[in-house]
């Protein structure tokens, strides 16, 4: 199709292009100034939100007064997580084509629901789903689901495996419900992430029933000391712990699980990714499990509400979520019955768009810079005087000093520079900081740059 230059006899459509244009060029302009604002909005900045702080109007504001105040108050106390010296939390910044994607989507503002609701929709996820499975390479005839976060999609994950197991021990959980049913035991990592025990207790297991597997000082799970397993567990194994990036070993203790004829679920939010590199060994054997989870909005730098749940039996996680109307045609494959989301954004397309762009080459080229730059970081911080608390055999980097008081007045002095953000966390009951490299953005001199401001504040009194 040609591009047309926009013309239109409806003043109202002039009108909503022009606040779009308006909104696109704040987008523009935030944007171009990446880099050159603090990373971590002012004291001052965070007292303007104030401004936000109006009465629920009457009658309604322009909507330009509304796109004003967003941007001229809300991008001042904006985190430039889109930027490259931003560390915390595994966020990764977003490709551009995503977010272009994104807004082209947003223009189409279709359900995507399944192909009745947007067939383009349903055609674009169909695609990503088929190269998600591909670049992780994982069993090719999976259903994929496109979610809001490895939060939802651990929920169904761990929905569809309870369902799953009770069926294989002839229960009919939709319809007999959990009362009286077979019990389910969980068998999880000690140092599961926080959503995993979320979607526990928000499905009812009861954190006293879970077993926790325990784990070596590299904060994987030790085969040794894994519990017994059966065909009633569910076993939570992890591919990029939250800390130290470290992998379960999923070659042994998935053996160990599919013996015992166990349901093994990955929560594999950031570090699955590891698999489209060259350092694929890390998840050698991950894709012998049941199901797993991955974010888009992290390590593959998507916008956010990005991740998919992904399940080696379709039936499995289209029986969990299914959700079928009178007025809609049956389709096993449409995505409402693979998600929590009936009317959902598709949130495959930036995925899609990201992975056309970057290809295999560039999807490996991220995951290999942004760990060779943690590295990086981890030898630089090293040479300045700190402890590096983990392996650095991925992108995640623990630090501290020797002193706890100093390692928080180093983190909160970093934290105020502005040249930087990161977070802090525990490690093995050591305060710690926590850097994480995810964004495309980030070079060698941003990292550069940190280690010379952490140089600085090592004895920062
Ligand atoms: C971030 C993270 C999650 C949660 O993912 P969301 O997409 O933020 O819900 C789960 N597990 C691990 C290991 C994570 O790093």
């Amino acid at each position: 199709m040609t591009h047309r230059p926009f013309a239109s006899a409806d003043p109202a459509l002039d009108e909503e292009v022009a606040l779009l244009a308006d909104a696109d060029q704040r987008a523009r302009s935030y944007i171009a100034g990446i880099g050159s604002r603090p990373v971590f909005p002012t004291e001052r900045d965070i007292a303007g939100l104030s401004a936000f702080r109006e009465s629920l109007p009457g009658e309604g504001h322009a909507p330009s007064s509304t796109v004003r105040l967003l941007d001229d108050v809300g991008s001042a106390g904006a985190v430039e997580t889109n930027g490259g010296r931003y560390f915390g939390f595994v966020t990764g910044a977003t490709l551009p084509v995503a977010a272009a994607a994104d807004r082209i989507a947003l223009a189409w503002d279709n359900s995507g629901t399944s192909s009745a609701g947007s067939p383009v929709s349903a055609v674009i996820e169909d695609v990503a789903a088929g190269w998600l499975l591909d670049i992780l390479d994982l069993p090719r005839s999976s259903a994929v689901g496109f979610t809001t976060s490895a939060s939802a999609g651990t929920v169904i994950a761990l929905a569809a495996a309870r369902r799953s197991l009770l069926a294989a021990h002839g229960w009919d959980l939709d319809r007999a419900g959990l009362a009286g049913s077979p019990t389910i035991r969980v068998v999880a990592s000690e140092l599961a992430h926080v959503v995993v025990i979320k979607a526990l207790r928000i499905l009812g297991f009861g954190l006293d029933n879970i077993e926790w597997a325990p784990v070596d000082d590299f904060g994987r799970i030790d085969p040794e000391k894994l519990p017994a397993l059966d065909s009633s567990t569910i076993l939570i194994l992890q591919a990029g712990e939250v800390n130290s990036g470290e992998f379960d070993p999923f070659d042994r203790v998935i053996a160990i699980a599919e013996s015992a004829g166990a349901w093994v679920h990955v929560d594999g939010a950031f570090g699955l990714w590891a698999r489209a590199s060259k350092h694929r060994e890390l998840t050698s054997g991950v894709d012998r499990a049941n199901s797993w989870t991955v974010d888009g909005h992290k390590w593959l730098n998507t916008p956010y509400d990005s991740a998919m749940v992904i399940a080696r039996d379709p039936d499995a996680l289209v029986g969990a979520m299914k959700s079928e109307a009178v007025y809609l045609p049956p389709a096993p494959d449409a995505q409402r019955n693979r998600t929590l989301e009936f009317s959902r954004r598709a949130r495959g397309i930036p995925v899609w768009a990201a992975l056309r762009t970057l290809g295999r080459a560039g999807v490996a080229d991220l995951v290999e810079r942004t760990m060779s730059l943690a590295s990086y970081a981890a030898d630089g911080l090293r040479e300045a005087g700190y402890d590096v608390l983990n392996r650095v055999t991925l992108n995640q980097v623990l630090v501290a000093t020797d002193d706890p008081e100093q390692t928080q007045r180093v983190l909160l002095a970093a934290q105020q520079s502005g040249r930087t953000w990161f977070g802090q966390t525990s490690w093995r009951g050591q305060l710690a900081f926590r850097i994480s490299v995810s964004s495309w953005r980030t070079t060698r001199a941003d990292i550069d740059d940190l280690v010379d401001l952490l140089r600085s504040l090592r004895h920062i009194g």
